[in-house]
C-alpha cells in the first residue's frame, strides 16, 4: 500500500445574504469537489491548503484551522489517500481558473452543494462545514 496526503479547504463567502461554497470540477476525472493538492516538502498543512487554493482558483483565504476534517479514499489500487480539509473564508470572490487541472469553478449556494458534489464523503464534510459557518 502507498499513502498520499493532500490539503485543502471548504471555502465560503457571504453573497446577497446567502452563504456559498467554492466547488471545482477536475479536468480528468470530471468529479466535483473542493480545492486541494499535494503537500510539498517542508510545508505545513495550512500552507499547502492556502497555496493550492490560490494556485487552482486565484482565491485568497483566511483559514480556520479549528475546523480540520479528513476525507479518506483509494484513488487507485493499493493507494490510500488522506485529504485534510480546513474551513476558509474567501477574501476575494472573482476566481481565476488553473486550466491544466481544473475544468470549471463555481460558487454554489450552501443548500445546493450536495446536489453538485460527486462523492458521499465530501458531502459529509460539507455538512459539518455548514454547521460551523452558520454557528
Ligand atoms: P490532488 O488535487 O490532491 O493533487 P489529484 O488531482 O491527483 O489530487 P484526486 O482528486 O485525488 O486527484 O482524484 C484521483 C482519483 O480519486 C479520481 O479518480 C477521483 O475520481 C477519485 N476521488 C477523488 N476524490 C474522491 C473522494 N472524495 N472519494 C472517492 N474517490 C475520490
Amino acid at each position: 500500500m502507498t499513502y498520499e496526503k493532500s490539503c485543502g479547504a471548504i471555502v465560503y463567502r457571504r453573497h446577497h445574504g446567502n452563504i456559498e461554497l467554492l466547488l471545482i470540477k477536475h479536468v480528468n476525472s470530471g468529479h466535483w469537489s473542493f480545492p486541494k493538492g499535494h503537500v510539498e516538502p517542508d510545508e505545513s498543512e495550512s500552507e499547502t491548503a492556502s497555496r493550492e487554493i490560490m494556485e487552482e482558483t486565484g482565491i485568497d483565504v483566511i483559514l480556520d484551522t479549528s475546523f480540520r476534517e479528513i476525507v479518506t479514499y483509494y484513488p487507485k489500487k493499493e493507494t490510500r489517500k488522506n485529504v485534510i480539509y480546513f474551513l476558509a473564508k474567501a477574501k476575494n470572490f472573482d476566481f481565476k481558473k488553473q486550466d491544466e487541472e481544473i475544468e470549471e469553478i463555481k460558487w454554489v449556494d450552501m443548500g445546493n452543494v450536495n446536489a453538485v458534489l460527486t462523492y458521499e464523503n465530501d458531502k459529509t464534510i460539507a455538512e459539518k462545514a455548514k454547521k460551523m459557518i452558520t454557528l
